[in-house]
């Protein structure tokens, strides 16, 4: 039921119990009552060993943390929940989903058990107008989502809830639908994008892994160019980075850690400020090149 349904149902209702109901839907709103616009972030996730290394990027990420508004909610649009259609995730609790293979146990014994909101859920359904939004209870947290909010948050006390990204709609479309999410920045909510803005794991130079921001040369073209037109605010640029050529087609040889990016930038207001962090390659084909907005 949505929310228009239940407030029709509540003008039918007789009129005890309708009190208690309000009460119920008032908590519901006000708790995505107006704020402070809340900044917007891209991460560059990299590796799910950052969940538990200790490294430039995880102080990178741990200092965004503590420079942000404490949001009511988090919204994170990962590149590792690709779907037909968009859904948000609206359990209570969501599941930590170790989606990958072959690292150390350790990094398997992560648990991040911050809360769910299925009223921010719905809040995203009602929000968005131009596509349904599905609401999703078997998804839960990605490493895309977790091995970074984890940083931020670190007690997992904010509750988190997962956008997914639309596998089969082009750039423009995916920015258009998270221009559709601005209202959310006033209501507490703090919007992130995670993926990479260059990513190319078949390139991966495995024995420079730790050589500090060691980057091919196409990587740092690709890297240079993106970093320009998001300073410059060319973000049609960015949206048609099919058409930048070979560094670029090598960069994002599939679009999901790159479109994150682009949900991050569609919500940068006019004259807001733009910050980059974490500016560094990784490995030759991998940048963890972050974005906070505002
Ligand atoms: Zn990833």
């Amino acid at each position: 039921m949505n929310r228009k349904d239940f407030l029709n149902l509540l003008a039918l209702a007789p009129l005890t119990g309708v009190e208690m109901k309000l009460n119920a839907l008032n908590s519901i709103t006000s708790s995505f009552g107006a704020t402070e616009t809340m900044p917007v972030l891209f991460l560059g996730h990299g590796s799910p060993m950052n969940a538990i290394e200790e490294n430039e990027f995880v102080a990178g990420f741990r200092k965004t943390g503590k420079e942000l508004p404490r949001p009511k909610a988090i919204l994170v649009v990962s590149a590792h929940w690709e779907t037909r259609g968009t859904f948000v995730t609206a359990m209570q609790n969501p599941r930590t989903i170790h989606d990958f293979g072959g690292f150390p146990k350790a990094l398997f014994d992560v648990q991040y058990p911050a809360p769910g909101s299925p009223e921010l859920a719905q809040e995203t359904k009602d929000t968005v107008k131009k596509t349904e939004i599905g609401l999703d209870h078997a998804w839960g947290l990605d490493h895309g989502a977790w091995s970074v909010v984890k940083h931020l948050y670190p007690n997992a006390d904010v509750p988190v809830i997962q956008m997914s990204i639309d596998h089969f709609q082009t750039p423009q479309y995916h920015y258009n639908l998270a221009k559709e999410l601005a209202s959310l920045r006033k209501k507490g909510v703090l919007i992130i994008g995670s993926g990479n803005m260059v990513h190319n794991l078949r390139m991966v130079a495995w024995d420079k892994l730790n050589t500090p921001d060691y980057a091919f040369d196409w990587a740092l073209e690709a890297s240079n160019k993106m970093k320009t037109f998001i300073v410059s605010g060319d973000h049609q640029q960015l949206i048609n980075f099919s058409s930048q050529g070979k560094p670029f087609q090598l960069a994002i040889p599939t679009p999901e850690h790159y479109l994150p990016l682009l949900y991050a930038l569609a919500l940068k207001e006019k004259n807001e400020p733009i910050s980059l962090f974490n500016d560094k390659a990784v490995a030759g084909s991998l940048t963890m090149t972050s974005v906070k907005i505002g």
